[in-house]
């Protein structure tokens, strides 16, 4: 069996054990079941996520001309308390804009290596928390639009950590943390303007992920330089691919790459 297509972060399922599933073009494939398999994959080209063209990506899937036009790379992407859609300003096209941050956003906090706080919009609950790869989450605040996500976020940074050590969660090198416990410390320094929205008496969510085997020193693969890599898939944490000899490819961090899935056996 072999496919090709443009890479994706893929589609997750939080079922017992996580389900993956990777859309390639014509084929939508459920990663868990290629498990145990050795796979070869190869670099073959470039397809921008946003204009489809054959144009190197520069960042997120993109382009680099569409990272800086594209609204759905606009800096309150990654930067929520920029956002300006409920004060009707406009930062690439206010429609979209508007679309995408009036409406809920959830402040959670999220343990992958070490406990975190993120926003992310409602909808992508427990997504988000899986692509992150945690093992444990949950929500702490649920509030009308992206900025006060933002806010809240920016304040409790200040407190407890807004990034993961993708080593660490690649290793399972991970303590249980009783998040409700955090959630009742970090109340407190959650601005005024959001204090209404934090939500009393939640219990986290607990995430398993389909690994057979985790890797002792996880060397990424850069599918581009390497051109093509072949490997046992022994496991897949957050948007990782993890192999038998310690390789891990990052899909998500490969957006926009065109490759071929060869399974072998
Ligand atoms: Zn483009």
């Amino acid at each position: 069996m072999q496919y090709t297509g443009v890479l994706k972060k893929m589609n997750t399922e939080l079922l017992d054990t996580v389900q993956y599933y990777l859309d390639m073009n014509t084929d939508f494939i459920n990663v868990n079941q290629l498990l145990n398999k050795t796979i070869e994959m190869s670099f073959v080209t470039y397809e921008c996520l946003s204009c489809g063209l054959e144009k190197e990506i520069y960042r997120q899937g993109f382009c680099r001309s569409c990272f800086f036009e594209t609204p759905s790379a606009g800096d309150w992407i990654m930067r929520p308390e920029l956002s300006k859609a409920h004060l009707g300003e406009e930062d690439r096209d206010l429609e979209y804009e508007k679309k995408v941050q009036l409406q809920p956003h959830i402040v959670y906090l999220a343990n992958s290596s070490n406990v975190k706080v993120g926003v992310t919009r409602k909808t992508q609950v427990p997504t988000r928390w899986i692509d992150q790869g945690a093992h444990e989450a949950i929500e702490i605040v649920e509030v009308p639009n992206r900025y006060l996500a933002g806010i809240t976020e920016v304040a409790l940074k200040e407190h407890v950590a807004d990034k993961t050590n993708w080593r660490k969660m690649l290793k399972n090198d991970i303590e249980d943390e009783d998040l409700t416990k955090w959630q009742e410390r970090l109340k407190s320094f959650i601005p005024e303007e959001a204090k209404e929205y934090f939500i009393e008496n939640n219990k986290e969510t607990e995430i398993k992920f389909p690994v057979e085997q985790y890797p002792e020193k996880p060397k990424s693969l850069n599918i581009k330089k390497e051109g093509s890599y072949t490997g046992k898939l022994v496991g897949i944490k957050g948007q990782y691919f993890i192999f038998e000899d310690n390789t891990v490819f990052n899909v998500r961090a490969n957006e926009g790459l065109v490759v071929n899935i060869k399974v072998k056996s």
